[in-house]
């Protein structure tokens, strides 16, 4: 938990009046959003409401056309303009996908010591202790020499998760990690998020399990047509949402 009112903390993510168009469609809209340090927001709202474009913006997945950006101090601009700031950006922000996104010609210790060994410079060894350590917290020790085809669903999701891990992110995205996986495997990997989140990771989770937001949330973004239509704490959200469309749409989903 962190205290957002504390005025010396500096927000990892400040995002002021973003905006964002594929084309003749404005899927954000002014947006505005500080994240500090330490800090699990939970984004929840309707299908196309853009909720992966939010995220997809905070690690330059998609370039936005006005408003400014800046995730931990590496500014981006619009429309791209930011290559030195990206790079970096993109080794300090790690994600996790609805899909998992392993290589699948790789094994599961060669999917996660790529990176830090290419990006990082990281020795052989090195990399592969860490990511041994990674693996073991997210109670899959046993699968390193395994191919991502020869495991479930669950433990798919848990290697994506080390493999972010293993690049020291200061911030971790997740779009839906759940949302793919069959229902008995959901809980594993809700686990690990819960136990990076105890640890203090910066999390940014858009997700569909309420239950799950409920606990490890400091705070709800609700979005509604590209615009935050409503954010507090899980109580102040589901318990007493102010807006109707907050209402309506945690009617449906509740
Ligand atoms: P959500 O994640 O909340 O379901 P998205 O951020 O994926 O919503 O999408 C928001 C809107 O942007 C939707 O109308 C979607 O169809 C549109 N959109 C998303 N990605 C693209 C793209 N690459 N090109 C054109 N339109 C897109
Ligand atoms: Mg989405």
């Amino acid at each position: 938990m962190t205290d957002t009112m504390s005025p010396t903390v500096q927000p990892i993510v400040r995002m002021q009046k973003l905006n964002k168009h594929f084309g003749s469609l404005h899927v954000l809209n002014d947006i505005d959003l500080e994240i500090v340090p330490g800090e699990v927001v939970v984004v929840i709202g309707a299908s196309g409401s853009g909720k992966s474009t939010l995220i997809r913006c905070i690690n330059g997945l998609e370039e936005f056309q006005s408003g400014t950006l800046s995730v931990d101090g590496n500014t981006l601009k619009p429309d791209g303009k930011s290559s030195k700031a990206l790079q970096t950006i993109r080794t300090e922000v790690g994600m996790v996908f609805q899909q998992f996104n392993l290589f699948p010609h790789l094994s599961v210790i060669d999917n996660i010591t790529l990176a830090p060994m290419k990006v990082r410079g990281w020795s052989r060894s090195d990399a592969v202790a860490t990511a041994k350590r990674l693996l073991d917290r997210v109670g899959i020790a046993d699968q390193a020499d395994k191919y991502p085809s020869q495991l479930s669903g669950g433990q798919q999701q848990r290697v994506a998760l080390a493999r972010a891990l293993a690049m020291e992110p200061r911030l971790m995205l997740f779009d839906e990690p759940t949302s793919a996986l069959d229902p008995e495997m959901i809980g594993e990997v809700l686990d690990a998020m819960r136990e990076l989140a105890k640890e203090g990771m910066t999390m940014v989770i858009v997700t569909h399990e309420m239950g799950f937001a409920r606990e490890v949330a400091d705070r709800i973004i609700f979005i509604h047509k590209g615009v935050i239509a409503e954010q507090g704490t899980p109580e102040q959200l589901f318990d007493a949402p102010q807006h109707e469309r907050t209402q309506s749409f945690l009617a449906r989903v509740l």
